[in-house]
C-alpha cells in the first residue's frame, strides 16, 4: 500500500525523484492529490476546476514515456495548480470573474505548454481575484479561499488558491502572477515560498492581463528547491510575448542547491517598516536577518526614499492599463452576453453585459484609470506616476550600487480575517506596500516563510529583492533562510499544519 500521507507532504523534487525511478507512478501520485482535493476542498475553496480526467491522462502519458525509457525533467510527472488566470486550451478559464464564466480558450498560455512539456501533472484552475485585483481572493465572483492554518482568514490575493492549495497539501506545485505582490502576499501569509522573477523572465502570453507593463508569472512551491526547479521550466525566452527578456534562465536551481550567502550584503530597506506593521513580523523578520548574518552575510542599512510613494503611484498605474486591458471585454467575443434580446443596439448589451459581468472592484479600478488617462487629467496622473516609477527604479540603481540582495517584510501583517477589510479598500492596497517597489521596478523579488508571529501565530513572509536577471540570488538566499530555520523547527513551516491536512 503506497503511504499517501508521505506522498501529499514530500517535496516536488522528491516526487519527481521517485517517479523517474519508477518508485511512484505519476498516475499514483496525481490521484492522491485529486483525492486530497476531493477531501479538504470543500472547506479551504482553493480550486476553481479540476480537471481530474486530464490530470489522470496527462500522468498516464509520463508514466508511459519513463517506462520507455525516455528521460524527462526533474519535475516529470509533478501534479500542480495552475492560477485561473493562464488560458487552457479546451479547459475553462475565468480570470474568477463572471465575464468569462464558461470561456474553453482556443489556446494555451506559453507556461501551460511549457508545464505540459516538461511533463507536469496540471490538477486544475485556482481560484483569484477577479482578474487579479486584489489581496485577499474575496474579489473572486466564484467565493473566497480560505487559509489553511485559519479557516477564518484571508490566504492573500490575488493568488490565494495557488497558495492554498499548497499549504493544504492539494498540490506540491502551483503556479501565480505578480502585478502587485499577487504570489508574494499569498505565500508569506500562508508559509510558503512564491517569487516575482524579472519582468520579462517568464512568458505573458496567455495570461489574461491586468496591467501588462507589471503583470509577471512566477513559481509557487513549499520550498525553496521547487520553485527554483519550476522556475527553470517556466522561465526563458518567448517570442510570442513582446516584452520578453532574450536571455538564458538565471542560475536559480544551483543557487537554491547552495544557499551560500558567504559575503553576501544584504540592504534592509528602511522604509519598509515601523507604523503599521505588525510586531511579530518585525520580530520575525529581526531574527531572519540575525540567522542570515549567522551564516555569512553582511546586513546593512539602505535607504529607498521614494517607496513610500509606489502605492500611490502604482494606484494610478495599474488602473489606467486595467481601463484599457478590460476594454476587450465588449459582449462580442468572450463568455457573457447579456440582454441581446434583437431589440437592443450592441452598446446597450456591451453595456448591460459590462454591469453585469464585472465585480465592484474592477469596475472601481476601470473607472480610475480611465479617470486618470482622460485628456486634461493625463500629465497630473499617469504622467506623475510614471516619474515615480521611475525615482523608484533609481532607489533600487542606488542601493544595488552597494548590497547585492535587498530585504524587508513581505507584507505588513499576517493574514487577516475574512471581511475585516473589504469595506476600506485602502486597507487592503495596504497589504502590498512592500511588494510594489519591485513590480515598478520589474526587478526580481520573492517570499520566503521565516516562522510564526508570536501574537496569533500565524505565517510571516520574509522578501528578497535582487536587480533584474540576478534572480539566482533571491533564491540563494531563501535558501540559507530556509536551511537556518530547518535547524530550529520543521524544514517546511506547512508541515506544522500537515497533521490536520492529512490523514496518517
Ligand atoms: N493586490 C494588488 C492589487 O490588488 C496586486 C495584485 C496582483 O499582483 N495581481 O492590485
Amino acid at each position: 500500500m503506497t503511504d499517501t500521507r508521505g506522498i501529499l507532504t514530500a517535496t516536488a523534487s522528491d516526487l519527481g525523484i521517485r517517479i523517474a525511478a519508477r518508485e511512484l507512478t505519476s498516475v499514483e501520485v496525481t490521484q492522491a492529490f485529486l483525492d486530497q482535493i476531493g477531501r479538504v476542498d470543500g472547506r479551504v475553496r482553493a480550486f476553481l476546476h479540476v480537471d481530474a480526467a486530464g490530470a489522470l491522462a496527462q500522468a498516464a502519458a509520463v508514466d508511459a514515456r519513463l517506462d520507455a525509457g525516455e528521460q524527462l525533467g526533474p519535475l516529470a510527472g509533478v501534479p500542480l495548480a495552475l492560477k485561473d488566470l493562464f488560458c487552457t486550451q479546451g479547459v475553462p478559464t475565468t480570470a474568477g470573474s463572471k465575464i468569462l464564466e464558461g470561456w474553453r480558450p482556443p489556446y494555451s498560455a506559453t507556461v501551460t505548454e511549457r508545464l505540459r512539456a516538461a511533463g507536469i501533472v496540471i490538477l486544475g484552475k485556482t481560484n483569484l481575484d477577479e482578474f487579479a485585483m486584489g489581496s485577499s481572493t474575496e474579489n473572486s465572483a466564484y467565493g473566497t479561499t480560505h487559509n489553511p492554518w485559519d479557516l477564518d482568514r484571508i490566504p492573500g490575493g490575488s493568488g490565494g488558491g495557488s497558495a492554498a492549495a499548497l499549504a493544504a497539501f492539494e498540490a506540491p506545485l502551483a503556479i501565480g502572477t505578480d502585478t502587485g505582490g499577487s504570489i508574494r502576499q499569498p505565500g508569506s501569509v500562508t508559509g510558503t515560498v512564491g517569487v516575482k522573477p524579472t519582468y520579462g523572465g517568464t512568458s505573458r502570453y496567455g495570461v489574461i492581463a491586468m496591467a501588462s507593463s507589471l503583470d509577471q508569472p512566477g513559481p509557487c512551491a513549499r520550498t525553496v528547491l521547487d520553485a527554483a526547479l519550476l522556475h527553470e521550466v517556466i522561465g526563458g525566452h518567448d517570442p510570442l510575448d513582446s516584452t520578453s527578456i532574450d536571455a538564458p534562465v538565471p542560475p536559480v536551481v544551483d543557487a537554491a542547491r547552495s544557499g551560500d550567502v558567504t559575503g553576501l550584503r544584504i540592504g534592509v530597506v528602511k522604509e519598509l517598516g515601523g507604523e503599521g506593521y505588525a510586531p511579530g513580523v518585525e520580530q520575525r523578520f529581526r531574527e531572519a536577518l540575525g540567522l542570515l548574518e549567522e551564516a555569512g552575510a553582511e546586513i546593512v542599512e539602505v535607504s529607498c526614499p521614494h517607496f513610500v510613494s509606489a502605492l500611490g503611484a502604482y494606484y494610478l498605474i495599474m488602473p489606467s492599463e486595467v481601463s484599457s486591458n478590460l476594454a476587450r471585454y465588449d459582449a462580442m467575443r468572450y463568455g457573457l452576453r447579456v440582454g441581446d434580446d434583437g431589440t437592443r443596439s450592441a452598446e446597450e448589451v456591451m453595456n448591460l453585459t459590462r454591469d453585469a459581468g464585472f465585480g465592484e472592484e474592477v469596475k472601481r479600478r476601470i473607472i480610475i484609470g480611465t479617470y486618470a488617462l482622460s485628456s486634461g487629467y493625463y500629465d497630473a496622473y499617469y504622467g506623475s506616476a510614471q516619474k515615480v516609477r521611475r525615482l523608484i527604479a533609481q532607489d533600487f540603481d542606488r542601493a544595488f550600487g552597494t548590497v547585492d540582495v535587498l530585504v524587508s517584510p513581505s507584507t505588513p501583517t499576517t493574514a487577516f480575517r475574512i471581511g475585516e477589510r473589504t469595506a476600506d479598500p485602502l486597507a487592503m492596497y495596504k497589504s502590498d506596500l512592500c511588494t510594489i517597489p519591485s513590480n515598478m521596478a520589474g526587478n526580481a523579488a520573492g517570499s520566503f516563510p521565516c516562522g510564526l508571529a508570536p501574537e496569533d501565530g500565524l505565517p510571516v513572509g520574509f522578501q528578497v529583492m535582487a536587480p533584474p536577471l540576478a534572480d539566482d540570488r533571491v533564491y540563494r538566499v531563501g535558501a540559507a533562510l530556509e536551511r537556518a530555520l530547518a535547524a530550529s523547527g520543521p524544514a517546511v513551516l506547512t508541515d506544522r499544519i500537515a497533521s490536520t491536512w492529512t490523514e496518517a
